[in-house]
């Protein structure tokens, strides 16, 4: 009998994000991934949102390794995090580990950690497996399959991924080798990308967005263009920039990310732009308009992103003018629609012409659709399989598209965050809500699984509060002067004063009865107190904000 695998999802089965699985087999641990998730409107003031690793409370010590399969945030942004509980080697490729230096570096755990290079097709012992790393396209240079050959057989992650037949760099999926292993030794199981499992067809390859983006460099003689991408999205980034020098025209980058990655993209030699040819945004005004491109952050207007800042007139180095086309290489992910439009409107209020996928193809998702899904599977023709990386409808798309290319019902299992895998002997299963806790919120310097802060700023951001302090002399059975409001965003400030008399009637009248009925007892007049105020702000306003009742006893 061989030992058992065992696969627990710490994130990435249930929204698009901090992906993390801890695969295990005799109490030896390796993390595949370990990402963040960006916060939205349903976590205000979160800075990220983490795995949640209570799961390895007293087993770090068990951890021998991570492997990063490809450098986006969702993959790589927790492992600082991870880093501070316990020191392992990290296994990714060389663009890979660039970023990843960095984001170390910025959480102070760069000096004491190993960094260890992978290159394609190669083969490495990572902590207790055997693990055959292949090459795979993604909007993301230098993304790695991963064939980890464990006591129960082969498992192959794929990564996020799409089948480009024509990558920009040339360097293609493996699926000739996927099929070899399929034929031998055989693919035990198969944990597969699902993002795009509603899609139908395939994407579009990312060298047809080359020309597009030729053509409007042509259409805009005499203009500035501002085009922005992802940062990571190194092959887009080469794309605009050979479209730029094709044109004559000088490079500046705008945002630190994007800085950074196309300096690292130079030094690997992945982007060869001529000295002469970029410029430091502080030079760009000493160019005519038509004569340079900026390449910018900020295509999904994060807030204060370098061409957010831009459209809204905030930024250091960039006035948009009426001589400026800015183009979006990108498509909005979901929950950033609005804050795009915003951008889009505030930019073309300045005079700009904007181009963007909605209106031109330029952009390609780098998550392959149902058909590039369809192709792996028959590839890799698995005994067992469980869909990764998607919301749970994207799962759920994933798991009735592997049924429909003929595999059994009971070996396609859908899991979820916090769900274990175990791969024994006798097959696949499921040990459900192994893990108690799903996410790690941090503000600041502070990370905590805790997100009752998140519940309270959401009624404050929607609601404002309404605080009442009462003086009380408890021995004496009195209520000490006029309970005092405190009120924020609640209510415009003439309307509370409006309110203010009536709400401290109502407070006053509930207090001293309290003490009448001989209550002695703070809860029990704080309870008294907040009552009393969310009766008089809900009949009076129709309003449920934040009550803070405050009793203070002399
Ligand atoms: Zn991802
Ligand atoms: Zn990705």
């Amino acid at each position: 009998m061989a030992a058992d695998v065992r696969i627990t999802f710490l994130g990435g089965l249930g929204d698009i994000g901090r992906n993390c699985a801890v695969l295990e087999t005799d109490d030896r641990l390796v993390l595949l991934d370990c990402g963040q998730l960006f916060p939205d409107e349903m976590s205000p003031g979160a800075d990220s949102i983490y795995p949640d690793f209570s799961y390895l409370d007293g087993r770090w010590h068990q951890v021998e390794a991570a492997i990063v399969t490809h450098a986006h945030e969702d993959h790589i942004g927790a492992l600082a995090h991870a880093l501070g509980e316990a020191s392992f080697p990290v296994y990714g490729s060389a663009f890979t580990l660039g970023l990843v230096r960095h984001r170390l570096d910025e959480g102070d755990v760069l000096s004491n950690t190993d960094l260890r290079l992978v290159t394609d097709g190669e083969t490495l012992q990572v902590g207790p497996f055997s693990v055959e790393f292949l090459p795979v396209t993604h909007s993301v240079p230098s993304g790695l399959i991963s064939a980890i050959t464990t006591p129960q057989g082969v498992v192959l992650h794929s990564s996020d991924f799409k089948l480009d037949p024509t990558p920009l760099d040339g360097r293609l999926t493996d699926l000739p080798r996927i099929a070899e292993i399929a034929a031998d030794p055989g693919i035990r199981l198969l944990l597969c990308d699902s993002t795009n499992a509603n899609s139908p067809g395939a994407t579009r390859s990312e060298t047809e967005i080359g020309p597009v983006l030729d053509n409007v460099f042509a259409d805009n003689v005499g203009r500035r263009i501002i085009t922005a991408c992802f940062a990571s999205h190194i092959h887009r980034v080469i794309q605009i920039v050979d479209a730029a020098l094709a044109h004559d025209r000088k490079v500046a980058t705008l945002g630190l990310s994007m800085k950074r990655n196309v300096a690292l993209a130079r030094q690997l030699g992945m982007l060869t732009i001529p000295e002469d040819s970029i410029v430091d945004i502080e030079e760009v005004a000493s160019f005519a308009d038509g004569d340079v491109c900026i390449v910018s952050t900020g295509s999904q207007a994060e807030n204060r992103s370098a061409l957010a800042m831009a459209a809204g007139g905030d930024s250091r180095w960039v006035d948009i003018t009426a001589n400026d086309t800015v183009v979006l290489s990108s498509t909005p992910i979901p929950g950033n629609e609005a804050a795009i439009a915003r951008m889009i409107n505030n930019l073309i209020e300045r005079g700009a012409r904007v181009l963007h996928s909605g209106v031109l193809g330029l952009h390609t998702s780098g998550h392959g659709n149902r058909d590039e899904l369809a192709t792996l599977h028959k590839t890799a023709r698995p005994e067992w399989f469980v869909p990764v990386h998607g919301e749970h409808q994207h799962l759920v798309a994933h798991i009735e598209l592997a049924q429909s290319l003929g595999m059994a019902a009971e070996r396609a299992l859908l899991a979820r965050d916090g769900d274990q895998v175990v791969l024994a002997d006798d097959g696949l299963s499921i040990e459900a809500d192994v893990v108690d806790g799903l996410y790690l919120y941090r503000h600041g310097a502070v990370v905590s699984p805790n997100d009752d802060p998140l519940r309270d700023r959401r009624i404050l951001g929607q609601e404002g509060f309404v605080g009442v302090v009462v003086t009380v002399d408890v021995e004496a059975g009195e209520m000490v002067g006029e309970p005092l409001l405190v009120a924020r965003g609640w209510m415009p400030p003439d309307t509370e004063l409006e309110l203010e008399p009536e709400l401290i009637d109502d407070v006053a009248r509930a207090v001293v009865g309290a003490l009448d009925d001989g209550v002695t007892g703070l809860d029990e007049l704080h309870r008294r107190v907040r009552r009393a105020t969310g009766q008089y702000v809900s009949r009076a306003t129709r309003r449920r904000p934040m009550i803070v009742p405050v009793v203070v006893s002399i």
